[in-house]
């Protein structure tokens, strides 16, 4: 069993994916080209927002929002402290300071109650402006971007919405990547729509920041890129990887988001009575990056995860250790007791085997051996 079946989905897909592949060989164009002009208009129309501009990974994404808003030395910028690393990294990249916001028990997204104390304590300390915030979609489930918004208007930040993870989501049928000023995912290959290599993207309804990102992302050229109007980086998305993302894009919408969302009921209504399943609120849509259980103590979490490898069953903690505990944060000040929920996620939470490809066989699989598990 995979925990996230790639090739699965290369042999459904093989002869259109190849063909796509050899069109961008034959064409000798290997950078920018139709593919990936293509690939930005259908992610734009998808999601629902005016703009796309693609870029080499996810976190050149946020990094180049970041830039084109001018986020630097003395701007606080929100993340929750349970992600992966990039959503609090790019902030430091840029010169300004994270402030790791602990999350939702439930929804394991930021919390907006404790997102609006860490605003108010930023103030009331008077050393930093706060600018922004970035709430991650995590494990596929949009964060609760009707309370952020609003809290976003009332302290004057912008909302970097990180949906690495949440590509394909929505909320009332709002799609992820569409909430905030601007947006990101990422096409990394186990991301829920993936590339075959590393890929990323970023959306806005805002001209001028689309206009910014298509510059900072080229050298900062102005005209052409031999006018170089500001400092940028080199970041794009290969048109062989755009290429494979219009292929993999249509099944992702055909059948891959139902697949996923077929998966997390039949795990969910098998698991329910012995473990914390995922909790999706009423109006939300998760694409389901990981299925994510949570168990009573760490020795239990450890001890299901070792029965499930000696069952052949993958599994994998993500995540294991918070952001504010990271060595690279160490010289950031923080107070453990204000993650209290993040330090206990950490210790308990269990991501298993999820994908479009999983079969109904592999599902009853994994929970028999949880069952079992549990009941000993
Ligand atoms: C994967 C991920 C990123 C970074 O994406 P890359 O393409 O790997 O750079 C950023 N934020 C979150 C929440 C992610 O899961």
């Amino acid at each position: 069993m995979e925990f996230r079946d790639l090739k699965a989905q290369y042999n459904q897909y093989k002869s259109a994916i190849d063909d796509a592949i050899q069109n961008v060989l034959n064409s000798g164009a290997y950078i920018g080209g139709k593919e990936v002009n293509e690939l930005e208009k259908e992610l734009a129309e998808y999601v629902g927002v005016k703009h796309c501009i693609t870029c080499a990974n996810g976190t050149d994404a946020l990094s180049l929002v970041l830039m084109a808003w001018d986020v630097k030395e003395g701007d606080a910028v929100f993340v929750p402290d349970f992600t992966f690393f990039s959503t609090g990294e790019v902030v430091s990249f840029n010169g300004a300071t994270p402030v790791f916001v602990d999350v939702d028990e439930k929804t394991f997204n930021i919390d907006p109650v404790t997102l609006k104390q860490s605003i108010e304590k930023v103030i009331e300390e008077g050393n930093l402006n706060p600018k922004v915030v970035i709430p991650v979609d995590l494990f596929g489930l949009p964060a609760n971007y009707d309370e952020i918004e609003k809290i976003a208007k009332q302290y004057d930040l912008l909302v970097l919405e990180d949906g690495a993870q949440g590509f394909g989501g929505n909320i009332n049928g709002k799609m992820a990547c569409s909430f905030g000023e601007a947006a990101t995912t990422s096409f990394f290959p186990a991301k829920p729509l993936g590339c075959y290599g590393d890929g990323g993207a970023i959306f806005t309804n805002c001209d001028e920041t689309a206009e910014l990102l298509r510059s900072y992302k080229v050298h900062g050229k102005g005209e052409n890129k031999y006018d170089n109007v500001r400092i940028g980086v080199n970041s794009r998305l290969d048109t062989m990887q755009a290429a494979i993302l219009q292929v993999k894009l249509k099944a992702f919408i055909e059948h891959e988001l139902d697949g996923v969302n077929s998966a997390y009921q039949l795990y969910s209504e098998k698991l329910r009575n012995f473990v914390e399943t995922p909790y999706i609120p009423e109006g939300y849509y998760s694409s389901f990056a990981q299925y994510t259980i949570k168990l009573e103590s760490k020795e239990q979490r450890d001890g299901l995860q070792a029965r499930l490898k000696e069952n052949d069953i993958p599994s994998m903690i993500y995540y294991i250790k918070p952001m504010h505990l990271q060595q690279a944060f160490a010289n950031l000040t923080y107070r453990d007791e204000d993650f209290i929920i993040t330090n206990k996620l950490c210790d308990t939470v269990l991501s298993l085997p999820m994908h479009p490809y999983l079969k109904e066989e592999e599902i009853t699989k994994v929970c028999d051996v949880i069952k079992e598990f549990m009941k000993d």
